[in-house]
């Protein structure tokens, strides 16, 4: 089996933004830091919940909004989530709510996700 992209693991089967086949090349922050998580071996993406719950992003968590959103390139045009007046029910990217779901369950650490953020 050839080596797994985030886009099998973050995108496909967390993010509502994410469409086959158009823009598949693009990358959110989240979705990059979690990727560098995985290529260091910090991460088994097979580890990964099977399914997102509002849960994960209802409270908002500002670290991750200034250490991953505030570095992303999709924050300006194309995040609903990070938007200034976000729409009823805006879900963040699957890359924020895995690192939601990683800092919640202590599989992460602020540290490293500041480290990771700024390569
Ligand atoms: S929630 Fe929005 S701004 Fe934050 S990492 Fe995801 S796409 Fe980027």
């Amino acid at each position: 089996m050839g080596k797994k992209e985030f886009r099998d693991y973050v995108c496909r089967p967390f993010c509502m933004f994410f469409k086959t086949g158009s823009k598949e090349y693009l990358a959110c922050q989240a979705a990059l830091v979690i990727e560098r998580l995985v290529e260091r071996g910090q991460l088994n993406p097979d580890t990964l919940p099977k399914q997102k719950g509002p849960h994960l992003w209802e409270k908002r968590d500002p670290f991750l909004e200034r250490v991953i959103c505030e570095t992303c390139s999709f924050r300006s045009d194309d995040c609903d989530y990070q938007s200034s007046t976000p729409p009823p029910g805006a879900e963040p990217c699957g890359g924020y709510l895995l690192l939601a779901f990683l800092k919640q369950e202590m599989l992460v650490n602020t540290a490293d996700l500041m480290t990771l953020s700024e390569e």
